[in-house]
């Protein structure tokens, strides 16, 4: 059983960890001995893309087989650049482009390899029944979730939304969304509302027994999945080798990620990179004006009580940030009743510290910093002016911190900053700091914003204007539980 759970209870296989998505005790499913399993990274890097992939996957999941064949089938159709996370050159800054899959969002990358992985877990699990998949979005995983699981055999999926958290066009995204298998659902609350209702209904429906009951297994899309972790490692190997291929490094040298960061899965991600042993210097994480993050690297207290803050980042509008937990219980070296503890201090009173000498741990291999609503819209301003780059409201928070971690003197010679959304996904934001006139319909700012840059709307993205809305549910938090069990008692989606 490779995976441990966080929280100290019954370690699972991959197949299960998948399926599952969260374990049984509330915890999340780790690899505990990533570090000290033997992989032969600078071998791996030499290999072409697709190969490399697999062979990162494979040794992240090793009870999957036929990963090379799984990755041929989820990345090259659907993405729209060969390189699959392709590294831009803005003026200094090397930015790994995350966002050319069919939803623009980074979110593609793993969504568009879970169901595939699901799939062949169920298989080798006899297949019956159906997977209901549930999900709770700050905006792309939503989108990206439905994309990948549309019309996928034996599983159902379920999308809950902040009703007025998402922007305009991650909204349309997703209540028009075709496929017999899909349900959306608006919640009157934020995103930490949707992802605890999520997490309750989980607990409490498995507690019941009442999906088993009807021959539905739950699972989750959502970063607390092992399989959404173990395709985006791929890509800070992939970075890596665009640079070695460039001369830009030599094999071996250091090299620095800065991460817009919400859920803390992305940067997680690269901390298994480094603990597989690429060279990776410093993680850096960039917030947003919900600087949680941010206060939590400086001072090793983790508090959520403060206000929630609606940004033109929405995406990273998160307070519990679920993949900590994940880095707490690896950095201390598996002490899952310190986690536990942590975790429900954090649910009971909102907020709970890390001590001293974990902290200098975490220290080591990360950095933080955050950017204001003002900083955010005057970086993708001097960004476009400077450097002809279109960066989105995500991918410019992660810009400013990392001019300030450069200047800042501890930074690695080569610093990659990860883009994790198209510019067009927020027309409005990106054309109006652009030095653009913002119309009042997204669409016509979308043309505007090609106008000004040359590059094409992508056609997922200009051809939603047409498309039928199928989902206007609108419920409260407290309702997301009764919501899924009414699914449940029908059979399913
Ligand atoms: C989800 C998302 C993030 C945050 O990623 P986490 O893995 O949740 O930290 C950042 N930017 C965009 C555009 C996203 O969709």
């Amino acid at each position: 059983m490779l995976y441990q759970s966080t929280r100290g209870g019954a370690p699972a296989d991959g197949c299960e960890a998948v399926l599952r998505g969260i374990a049984p005790d509330g915890g999340l499913y780790v690899d505990a001995a990533l570090a000290k399993r033997p992989f032969p990274w600078d071998v791996v890097l030499c290999l072409p893309p697709l190969s490399m992939a697999a062979r990162i996957m494979s040794h992240l999941l090793p009870d999957f087989d036929g990963m090379d064949e799984l990755l041929r089938k989820a990345w090259p159709e659907r993405f729209d650049s060969p390189a699959i996370t392709p590294l831009a050159v803005a003026g200094d800054h090397r930015v790994l482009e995350l966002f050319h899959g069919p939803t623009c969002a980074f979110k593609d990358v793993a969504l568009s390899v879970l169901p595939l992985l699901m799939t062949k877990a169920r298989e080798k699990r006899g297949g019956a029944g159906q997977t209901l998949i549930l999900t709770a979005t700050s905006g792309d995983t939503g989108k990206a979730a439905l994309e990948g699981f549309c019309n996928v055999d034996g599983t159902g999926i379920v999308v809950f939304f902040p009703d007025g958290g998402v922007s305009p066009v991650q909204r349309l995204q997703m209540v028009t969304q075709t496929g017999e298998n899909v349900r959306v659902c608006a919640v009157s609350g934020n995103f930490d509302d949707c992802q605890n209702g999520v997490k309750k209904a989980f607990a409490a429906l498995n507690e019941s027994g009442e999906p088993a009951h009807h021959g539905i297994a739950l699972s989750s899309a959502n970063s607390i999945n092992i399989g959404r972790l173990a395709p985006q490692t791929v890509y800070y190997f992939l970075a890596y080798r665009q640079l070695m291929d460039r001369d830009e490094i030599a094999p071996g040298d250091k090299v620095d990620f800065v991460v817009p960061t919400g859920n803390f899965g992305d940067i997680l991600a690269g901390y298994q990179a480094k603990l597989m042993g690429l060279p990776v210097g410093r993680l850096v994480c960039a917030s947003n004006a919900n600087r949680v993050l941010t206060d939590f690297f400086e001072t090793g207290v983790y508090d959520r009580r403060r206000e929630f803050m609606r940004t033109a980042s929405p995406s990273m509008d998160i307070l519990i940030s679920s993949n900590l937990e994940r880095l707490l219980y690896l950095v201390s070296n598996g002490a899952d009743a310190f986690v536990s503890a942590c975790m429900h201090a954090l649910s009971r009173n909102g907020s709970y510290t890390v001590p001293e000498e974990v902290m200098a741990r975490i220290r080591k291999d990360f950095a933080a910093g955050c950017c204001s609503e003002e900083e955010c819209s005057e970086t993708i301003g001097r960004v476009w002016r400077e450097d002809h780059y279109l960066a989105d409201p995500h991918t410019a928070v992660a810009l400013k911190v990392t001019d300030e971690w450069k200047a800042s003197g501890q930074a690695a010679k080569a610093v990659v900053t990860l883009s994790t959304a198209s510019p067009f996904k927020f027309p409005a934001a990106v054309l109006a700091a652009a030095g653009g006139s913002v119309s009042g319909d997204e669409f016509a700012d979308m043309e505007a914003l090609s106008a000004l840059s040359g590059r094409p709307v992508p056609s997922a993205l200009s051809g939603l204007r047409e498309k039928p809305v199928r989902f206007a549910d609108v419920i409260a938090p407290d309702e997301i539980g009764d919501y899924v069990h009414e699914i449940i008692r029908k059979g399913g989606v």
